[in-house]
């Protein structure tokens, strides 16, 4: 399940190797995955690597390529060959191949000319400059719903799932059915002090390997060391050693410290 710092390991990881490559043509070997037409972007080069949210975006002379990992996606860059379980490969001039080995085949890959097509309606970036305390104040102003899925939500904020939402929450002390209307200041501040260290730190670390991910060059990403709550029910809480609980929050498997997020706060 990658996320926005997994997706981000590959745009500066494949940028450092990949700028200039001239596309010589491409290959949908699992029909659900693309109807692209690699013809049009024959001969065409490697400009720069983008992000957002979780899109990987390979911008080239007048096309771009758009690509999601979905659940257990990957991206091998090969020498030629093609590795078991790709959905999507694409080959270059210089004999090397670029493929989507996705063992479970969620993943998707377009060419397009205007990116907002696919990642237009995402919701703003985390790590941007836009992205301040005041302004996930107003964002969060006229919410109803619960913090978890509103932070899932991608067209809320761009880029975390399921990991990233729970350290994010933990770190905050907030619970996952919050509802969000009823943050106050204060919590606000903390919540977006935590959206922005989880998310940089997780980046720092190369991301976090649980499958199937391995970011550019293979190598693992090793953030799952730093993980306080994401998959680690009955084990102690590192602030007040209670066992960490799993609930199920909207279908997804949610972790926290009762003792540090509460849903009803004491009174002050
Ligand atoms: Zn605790």
């Amino acid at each position: 399940m990658p996320e926005l710092p997994e997706v981000d390991s590959y745009r500066t990881g494949l940028a450092k190797t990949m700028k200039g490559w001239k596309i010589k043509g491409g290959k949908v070997i699992w029909p659900r995955t693309s109807d692209a037409n690699f013809e049009k972007i024959k001969n065409q080069k490697i400009i720069e690597f983008n992000r957002k949210g979780k899109y990987l975006i390979i911008d080239l002379d007048n096309h771009h390529i758009i690509i999601h990992l979905r659940m257990t996606g990957r991206i091998d860059i090969t020498n030629g060959d093609t590795p078991k379980y790709t959905t999507v490969e694409i080959q270059f001039e210089n004999g090397k191949k670029m493929c989507l080995v996705d063992y479970r085949k969620f993943g998707k890959v377009w060419v397009v000319e205007n990116t907002d097509d696919i990642v237009g309606h995402l919701g703003i970036e985390p790590l941007s400059k836009e992205f301040t305390a005041n302004k996930l104040e107003i964002m969060l102003e006229n919410r109803f719903g619960r913090m978890k899925p509103l932070l899932l939500n991608q067209q809320f904020i761009a880029g975390i799932g399921n990991y990233l939402a729970d350290e994010i929450l933990f770190r905050a002390s907030i619970h996952p059915l919050r509802k969000a209307n009823t943050l106050k200041e204060e919590e606000i501040r903390y919540l977006y002090r935590s959206i922005r260290h989880i998310i940089r730190k997780s980046i720092n670390y190369g991301g976090t390997t649980f499958l199937t991910f391995r970011g550019p060059e293979g190598k693992k990403g090793d953030f799952w060391k730093e993980l306080q709550v994401f998959r680690k029910t009955g084990e102690p809480c590192p602030h007040c050693t209670k066992p960490i609980t799993r609930i199920i929050v909207g279908q997804r498997s949610t972790h926290i410290c009762e003792n540090k997020q509460k849903i009803m706060k004491k009174p002050d």
